[in-house]
């Protein structure tokens, strides 16, 4: 059996327990790997590393670090099939999906390749008589990633490439669900010739996870899971003195305008519920019907989910694949069924699915729920899978109430062709991404991702201008040359400028 191991100081590091968890292959259902666990020690080893490498790293020039990250992304540019076919092995996602996720996370790279243009600060000149100022960012230090399984590439590729790029080390704690692809990276980096220490991987559970939040070597801590745990590492990490980002679950809405074009919108709202089986934190699990609207979606939904076709990820034929798990896919039939108890309308039912030749793997089908009330467990929960529960609404402002009485705010979206009513929206919705007739709308790399409330713990969403906030701090320098003989013009007031 493959054991998948940490990557620490430029090698790969076996650690010092043998303490492990399985890698399934979600499309058969069987185990094909392991990944070793850290502890606390193997930790410390990690975070030594990327502390000594520090030193050098963040003293090492503008133009040698982003002609590191130029190489980095020649190499992984040219490697990305490999690294879709290690996601779709590994997570379950159809390869063209997996494909997708690695282009999204190689234009965060791409930002970050214009870094000396990123960290340029601000000069004035004679602010006083004499006196100039400029101010400019520094790094912070040793920096820390932890990583959900749904984007094992592009999640951390939100973190890594400005966090290097601002002259910091990294330590990723990528999923213990998928977490080959992290090391692949990691050997693309060595490659690229990023000094060792920079760029450490270690695997694990909550021991390491907890060993990074309390090690005082670590400055700065950036998540991204569910809301559970985001909460629990921002305040972990808070109290332990570091810089926190931590974004976390999700529960995001689409509405539908009676106007909407409902061939479009249905098309569209299949694919943000069913595309990589619902695993996305941007996936729309809840359409809200406003008005006439809904009698006249459903069908149209209705058709979608029974027309996707579903198998393994690497069938090219396949548009969706298995859960990530025997577990997750367990908790989302629960969910299914509490549905139905509780009195919604199971149109499309994914629950017995089978797939020819993989009987065992982890699948559910597309599920259409109708009907749905705010009290059911269905819409209560992030169910994170291919379910797309409908509920209905009177009016657009009903609509945008449901929506702000939802403790999560991450991603929602309208579709209409009424400008008035799309601009009502965006300005009435406390969410932090939207899409009008576009329904996962992720931000590129050089704008920042990040939800509101209970779908991001702190003051920063993550890569794009705001990334290169968050991993670097600021000095403001204030500086005179005097000339020889010229007055001291000293006095024990509160200096002014002249
Ligand atoms: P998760 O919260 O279970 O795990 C995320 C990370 O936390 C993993 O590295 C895991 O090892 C670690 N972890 C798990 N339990 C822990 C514990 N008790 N203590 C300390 N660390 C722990 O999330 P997941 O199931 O891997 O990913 C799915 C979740 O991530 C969903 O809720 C999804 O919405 C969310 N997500 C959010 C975003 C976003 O941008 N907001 C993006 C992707 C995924």
């Amino acid at each position: 059996m493959r054991t998948v191991t940490h990557w620490i100081d430029g090698a790969a590091y076996d650690g010092r327990s043998t303490r492990a968890a399985p890698i399934w292959n979600p499309a058969t259902g069987a185990q094909q790997a392991e990944v070793r666990l850290a502890t606390v020690e193997d930790v410390d080893v990690a975070v030594r590393a990327a502390e000594s490498a520090y030193a050098s790293w963040s003293q090492t020039s503008l133009s040698a670090r982003s002609k590191v990250l130029f190489a980095f992304r020649e190499i992984m540019n040219r490697r990305a099939g490999e690294l879709a076919e290690m996601i779709t092995d590994e997570h379950g996602k159809v390869l063209s999906d997996a494909a997708g996720e690695v282009q999204r996370g190689l234009e965060v790279v791409e930002f970050a390749c214009g870094i000396p243009t990123l960290l340029k600060g601000g000069f004035s000149d004679q602010v006083s008589g004499g006196v100039d100022a400029y101010s400019y960012r520094e790094s912070l230090g040793v920096c820390a990633g932890i990583t959900p399984f749904n984007f094992p590439a592009m999640v951390p590729m939100w973190m890594f490439p400005v966090a290097i790029a601002c002259g910091n080390t990294f330590i990723l704690k990528p999923s213990e669900r998928d977490p080959s692809v992290a090391v692949l990276m990691a050997e693309m980096w060595a490659e690229a010739g990023l000094p060792a220490g920079v760029f450490n991987v270690v695997h694990g559970d909550k021991e390491a996870v907890d060993a990074l939040l309390d090690h005082p070597g670590v400055a700065a801590v950036s998540f991204v899971g569910s809301t559970p745990i985001a909460r629990y590492v921002h305040e972990r990490g808070i109290g332990a003195g570091k810089r926190v980002q931590a974004l976390g679950g999700a529960k995001n809405h689409a509405i539908v305008l009676p106007d909407a074009d409902m061939e479009f919108a249905s098309h569209h709202l299949a694919s943000a519920a069913f595309g990589s089986a619902g695993e996305r934190c941007m996936a729309i699990s809840a359409a809200i019907a406003v008005g006439s609207a809904g009698d006249e979606l459903l069908p149209h939904v209705q058709e979608q989910a029974t027309a996707v076709k579903v198998g393994p990820g690497r069938d090219p034929a396949s548009e969706m694949g298995p859960i990530v798990t025997a577990e997750a896919r367990d908790r989302i039939v629960g969910f299914i069924e509490r549905g139905s108890a509780q009195g919604a309308d199971l149109v499309v039912d994914g629950r017995d699915l089978v797939v020819p030749g993989h009987a065992d793997g982890f699948f559910v089908g597309p599920t259409l729920i109708d009907r749905v009330t705010t009290e059911m467990d269905v819409y209560t929960n992030e169910i994170f899978g291919p379910v797309l529960s409908v509920l209905r609404a009177d009016t657009v402002d009903d609509a945008i109430d449901l929506i702000n009485a939802n403790p999560y705010g991450n991603g929602t979206a309208v579709f209409t062709n009424s400008g008035g009513a799309a601009r009502r929206f965006v300005r009435g919705v406390k969410v932090g991404m939207i899409g009008i007739n576009v329904p996962v709308p992720v931000p590129m790399a050089y704008y920042s991702f990040g939800g509101w409330k209970d779908s991001l713990f702190g003051e920063h969403h993550i890569h794009g201008p705001e990334g290169v906030a968050f991993y670097t701090r600021g000095k403001a320098v204030t500086v005179r040359w005097p000339e020889a003989g010229t007055p001291s013009g000293a006095s024990m007031d509160m200096p002014t400028a002249t």
